[in-house]
């Protein structure tokens, strides 16, 4: 497929608002894809370049971006920033202009769908001193062979967002219709791939191999998520319960074969040269081969530290033995996904419970089954007496279900209720803070979009603000006035009073009293809050539910 094709039909998809239609025309395209370019589609057509589960990213930044694109069109890096100021979206302004490089160029060498893709291997893999110019040289030459079009969702691509508004549950529905084989198939072999480019050539290839796919170690998939619940709802609805401590540390996920240990983030980030300590402490805790879930706790003199003190360790790069001594982590493991070649997601939590205590002789966490409401709501003020978060109350009959956020783990934590939220544009501040953003818009996601749902600007020291500016300037990819939009790349958490139909915002909701918390390190913008689970949230309030 030539690159120009799958750019008219990122464009024809763009002008279509129904999922059901996108998923109609996205699945009558699959099946004419070449073997080698079916993979490659699929993850484009998300906005993805590499499979979830692959360490590898493109790196590329709206100052690299904009610098090999001025060089294309002959202007300055400024010129193209406000070019995109102008349009308040990359894509369209550096379509525009493109249109005005072509008229001057005798020839542009048609692009590739899968020749892109390589030319992105080649600026993922570029490292050391010298990789921003080698990316920089590979993100020219595309552009340079760009027509505007093609030249739109090059832009979008690398940026990681394509704005058509396929979402991974469409792309997962079109590649079921694509082959005829039932969708609840195809998600679950996504679920253990954790590539929907490989699945959907599976499913072209060897479809009853989809049902047969098992979980590979050194692959990590990705992690199954909490709703925010309530134990008597819970109980209600399941009536025996499974109550855990919620530890207030940082999700991880250790896979063993051998003498081979790996760790690995919630954002499937490899950290294990950050946290050799807990490849010592599980590697000694078990001879099976195994792919363990669970949570990295900070502990000092017995009691459990602040999620703060994790999350440094898991980003230590260098010097990790001096801040062992300084901050010791221990494991706490509470699932089992995986045991000497065999995959235990589809096993209910009850018999993965089993398992997980046969083969792990420690740091297990410890597990309460229930069935009454005042026996949980003790477990619950136990663990906050302990230091800990809260509770998980989870369904003893439940898979593994990864990536999903459902309500077979929920999720219960005292006081203000919050939200995690993408940040998406940003306002400067005023006064001493006139050199810093002082506001930020912040977004659910949406089927692949990401929908504002207010602003927050207090509950922020100068001092936080000035670490939020640091973090964010080199996001920025167009400004208008005093405000900016943002590439999505980090996560707030976000705590308000309460949550208002609003027809101010994209979303149709709003917040009230929006009061930030902290930025959330360990999320990436996919796991944000979805629009559906706010929605819920916004029911639940008006049906008076409390937050036990
Ligand atoms: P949240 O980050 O607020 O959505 O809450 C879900 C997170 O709680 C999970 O991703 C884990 O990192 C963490 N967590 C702490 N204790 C547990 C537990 N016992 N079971 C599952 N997740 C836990």
């Amino acid at each position: 497929m030539q690159f120009l094709e799958f750019a008219r039909i990122c464009e024809h998809l763009e002008g279509i608002s129904g999922r059901l239609d996108m998923i109609e025309q996205v699945s009558a395209v699959l099946p004419g894809l070449e073997d080698e370019e079916l993979p490659i589609f699929v993850r484009f057509i998300m906005g993805r370049v590499f499979p979830d589960w692959s360490p590898k990213k493109l790196g590329v930044g709206p100052n690299l971006l904009y610098d090999a694109v001025a060089y294309v069109v002959g202007t300055k890096r400024s010129a193209v920033r406000e070019a995109i100021n102008a349009t308040g979206d990359a894509g369209l302004a550096i379509e525009d202009l493109l249109a005005t490089k072509e008229q001057t160029s005798f020839f542009v060498q048609e692009m590739d769908l899968l020749e892109v893709y390589w030319d992105f291997e080649r600026v993922a893999a570029a490292e050391g001193a010298r990789s921003q110019r080698e990316k920089l040289l590979v993100v020219r030459k595309l552009f340079a062979n760009a027509r505007p079009l093609e030249g739109r969702y090059l832009a979008r691509l690398m940026l990681e967002e394509l704005r058509i508004g396929m979402g991974e549950g469409s792309v997962r529905d079109a590649v079921a219709r694509a082959f005829d084989i039932d969708v609840r198939l195809v998600e679950h072999a996504h679920q253990a791939m954790n590539d929907l480019g490989e699945v959907a050539l599976l499913a072209r290839r060897d479809p009853a191999a989809l049902s047969r796919v098992t979980i590979e170690p050194f692959r990590p998939v990705k992690m199954m998520l909490a709703q925010a619940g309530t134990i008597a709802g819970q109980i209600e609805d399941h009536g025996e319960v499974a109550v855990e401590y919620k530890y207030d540390g940082s999700r991880f996920q250790f896979h063993k074969v051998g003498n081979i240990c790996r760790i690995y983030s919630r954002r499937l980030e490899e950290v294990t040269g950050s946290l050799p300590d807990i490849v010592m402490h599980l590697g000694e805790a078990t001879d099976h081969d195994v792919i363990l879930d669970g949570e990295v706790v900070a502990v000092q003199d017995g009691r459990p530290m602040p999620f703060q003190y994790v999350i440094r360790r898991f980003r230590r790069k260098h010097q990790v033995n001096a801040m062992m001594e300084k901050i010791e982590v221990v494991p706490r493991v509470f699932d089992i996904l995986y045991l000497d070649g065999e995959t235990l997601m589809d096993r209910p939590l009850a018999e993965r419970r089993r398992i997980l205590e046969e083969v792990l002789d420690a740091h297990i966490a410890p597990q309460f089954l229930v069935t009454d409401v005042a026996g949980a709501e003790a477990i619950y003020t136990e663990a906050l007496n302990l230091g800990h978060e809260g509770v998980m109350v989870k369904v003893p009959s439940s898979p593994y279900t990864p990536g999903v956020r459902g309500r077979l783990w929920v999720k219960v934590k005292p006081g203000v209720e919050t939200l995690d939220l993408a940040v998406i544009g940003a306002e400067w501040g005023e006064g001493r803070r006139a050199k810093m953003f002082g506001s930020f818009l912040l977004a659910v996601q949406d089927q692949g979009r990401l929908l504002p749902v207010g602003k927050v600007a207090t509950g922020i020291t100068d001092e936080v603000l000035a670490d939020l500016y640091a973090l964010l300037k080199d996001s920025v990819i167009a400004r208008s006035g005093k405000e900016v939009t943002l590439e999505p790349k980090v996560v707030f958490e976000v705590g308000y009073s309460e949550i208002q139909a609003s027809p101010n915002y994209a979303s149709g909701y709003a917040l009230r009293f929006p009061r930030f918390v902290q930025v959330r390190e360990d999320k990436s913008v996919d796991e944000v809050e979805t629009l559906d689970a706010l929605a819920e949230r916004y029911g639940e309030q008006k049906n008076g539910q409390g937050s036990l």
